[in-house]
């Protein structure tokens, strides 16, 4: 970057600048736990959980002595769970070692959780060192502004946006024009970028050639798959049963109740027999919900029913119903008709 769009990006950012919590006096505790719940959600989303997470969990070491339940019950509506299980398992690991968090690439990148962006960001912005941390808004940015063509996946391509993105960083201060560059890629050169606004404009080389809409290049999308689950919430009294997803699955460390696939004019008690060994009767229809997530996206049919023993069914328990919102994270379909179950209890 000549001295001329440095000068210009640093007075644009100065002046543009969002306030965000994680931006006052960053910690590298505060700046790890920002640029995780950062990766796949708007900042605007992210204020309030990381507010709450860091009055729940102000310390590396509060962290690692959580229980997951905790911390996937304040992580719960983020999405990507293993976002927050990674977090506690990196701060376990780090309590280990002393409990503090390490100021070298190799080392930072040595923990559970910590890729090489978040790596850079912590150096960057945490411990004022010359790093990169490569983003998609500062893949967008760079790759434009330098022409990079093709896929950005590859090795080749991904040395040339670090090392093109580092040439970028001044000796001194580098950490706001690296802020700066995250910063424009999430306020202007967007998927649709403003360039007539951007201060790189005068020598962005996709912006002069006219070929922002090939630069960067796009993947194909994986294809969304569809599905429909009849969910059943199955009370006894005052009790409900639930089940926990399985650790290192998609949802793992969630609650859910169970489920099985939604087929039209079943018979939801014959099919409770079948999964769970258990004879319910069937009490009413609850209102149909949406959940996504990754490539998933699910129409839930749940049903309330009713049974009159407190049978052990291994993988399952029954947990007190009016608990279960406090105490325990669900996933987010599951969670709104928990809500819409209350009025049973
Ligand atoms: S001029 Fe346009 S394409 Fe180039 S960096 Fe600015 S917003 Fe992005």
């Amino acid at each position: 970057m000549s001295n001329f769009a440095s000068k210009h990006l640093k007075e644009w950012f100065l002046q543009e600048k969002r306030s965000f919590p994680w931006r006052n006096s960053p910690s590298p505790y505060g700046v790890w736990v920002s640029e995780v719940m950062l990766q796949q959600t708007r900042a605007s989303v992210v204020v309030s959980y990381f507010k709450k997470w860091m009055e729940r969990f102000p310390t590396l070491s509060s962290l690692a002595q959580a229980s997951v339940e905790d911390v996937c019950k304040v992580w719960e509506g983020l999405g990507y769970y293993s976002r927050a299980r990674n977090l506690q398992k990196g701060a376990q690991q780090l309590m280990q070692k002393g409990g503090e968090i390490p100021s070298s690439l190799e080392e930072l990148k040595s923990i559970s959780g910590i890729g090489p962006y978040t790596a850079g960001a912590i150096l960057s912005f945490a411990f004022h060192k010359k790093a990169a941390a490569i983003d998609a808004n500062v893949e967008r940015v760079i790759s434009r502004y330098k022409g990079i063509e093709g896929d950005l996946k590859t090795s080749a391509n991904k040395k040339r946006l670090e090392q093109e993105t580092l040439s970028f960083l001044p000796e001194e201060e580098s950490w706001v024009i690296m802020e700066a560059l995250i910063e424009l890629g999430a306020m202007i050169c967007k998927a649709t970028p403003q360039c007539l606004s951007c201060p790189l404009k005068e020598d962005c080389s996709a912006f002069l050639q006219k070929k922002t809409d090939q630069i960067p290049y796009k993947q194909k999308r994986q294809e969304t798959i569809f599905l429909e689950k009849q969910v059943v919430v199955l009370l006894y009294q005052s009790y409900v049963l639930i089940e926990k997803k399985e650790e290192g699955k998609v949802l793992g460390g969630l609650f859910e109740f169970p489920s099985f696939p939604y087929l039209a004019h079943q018979n939801i008690e014959e099919e409770v027999f079948k999964l769970l060994g258990i004879n319910a009767l069937f009490l009413e229809d609850l209102p149909s919900q949406n959940q996504s997530f990754t490539r998933y996206k699910i129409d839930l049919y749940p049903a309330l029913l009713e049974v009159q023993e407190k049978k052990d069914i291994p993988g399952y328990l029954w947990y007190p119903m009016e608990d279960l919102v406090k105490d325990l994270p669900f996933s987010s379909g599951h969670k709104r008709i928990l809500q819409r179950s209350l009025h049973r209890v």
